[in-house]
């Protein structure tokens, strides 16, 4: 260990947990019934994390992603991204911060059909303000990112499923997002596709992006470096398996200023 302290500014910013969940609780209206999906969750997850959140289906493992995406808010409790409050967050500031700093992978891949890859994850620049050239090169950059560069012109029907989730990881991507969040993002995956977009996944964590991903697979998680695990909206087990490693200054840097948010 080196005896010189670094610059407690530079040790603010590793270390601040990007993704802070205190109390949160998330109660749903059905009809009669209130369904507790989530009972009062408190995480901290540190920029460069790599987390698997496991747990039986009906546990609140999408609940969970919901809310850390910003697509959902939480009945009590807060959350706090990046240190913010996004409660008090306007709703427009709100899709800003979400379509900024955050990349969504989903089971489903969501592609548009009878479009080709590259337009697929040029998508969610069409309104950055970017030139379409410039949008172009951050595409074909993304999709070398994920060693598609050669599948550019393919549509998804072309594509395998591993393939067409590349893709989707891809479009996560393309804004240069510092949290990228996937959902059962394997669970339509055979065990070799899952190797490919889990090497992806792994790739970008070294980057120093911080990863969130639900998975009902062992092999999986074990790509992560924390394991936590719910049952009927609570958390029961909250596992490191690897330290989080200081992510390097270059991905906040980056981004032009039309993408930072
Ligand atoms: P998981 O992703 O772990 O399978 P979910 O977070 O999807 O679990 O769901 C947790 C609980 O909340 C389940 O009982 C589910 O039925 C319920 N739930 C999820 N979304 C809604 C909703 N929009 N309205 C009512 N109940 C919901
Ligand atoms: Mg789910």
């Amino acid at each position: 260990m080196s005896s010189v302290p670094e610059p407690a500014s530079l040790t603010a910013r590793r270390h601040r947990p990007v993704i802070v969940l205190q109390d949160v609780v998330k109660t749903y209206d059905a009809g009669t019934v209130a369904v507790h999906a989530l009972r009062g969750v408190s995480l901290s997850f540190d920029r460069g994390d790599y987390v698997a959140i496991m747990g039986a289906s009906g546990s609140g493992k999408s609940t969970l992603m919901n809310i850390v995406g910003c697509l959902d808010v939480p009945t009590t409790g807060r959350y706090l991204l990046d240190g913010v409050d996004v409660r008090l967050v306007e709703e427009a500031d709100l899709a800003r911060v979400r379509n900024h700093k955050i990349g969504f992978v989903f089971q489903s891949f969501n592609l548009i059909p009878r479009t080709s890859a590259l337009r697929n994850v040029e998508l969610p620049l069409v309104y950055s303000g970017l030139r379409g050239k410039e949008r172009r090169r951050r595409a074909e950059e993304a999709l070398a990112a994920v060693s598609l560069a050669d599948r550019a012109s393919h549509v998804p029907s072309e594509l395998s499923g591993g393939q067409q989730q590349r893709v989707a990881v891809a479009r996560a991507i393309v804004t240069n997002p510092a949290i990228v969040l996937a959902d059962e993002p394997t669970g339509n995956l055979d065990s070799e596709a899952t190797t490919d977009v889990m090497s992806v996944f792994d790739r970008l964590n070294a980057d120093g992006r911080t990863i969130v991903l639900i998975t009902h697979e062992p092999d999986v998680a074990a790509h992560a470096k924390r394991v936590v695990r719910l049952r009927d909206g609570s958390v029961v087990e909250d596992r490191r398996q690897a330290a989080v490693a200081a992510p390097p200054p270059r991905l906040e840097s980056s981004q032009p200023a039309s993408l930072r948010a």
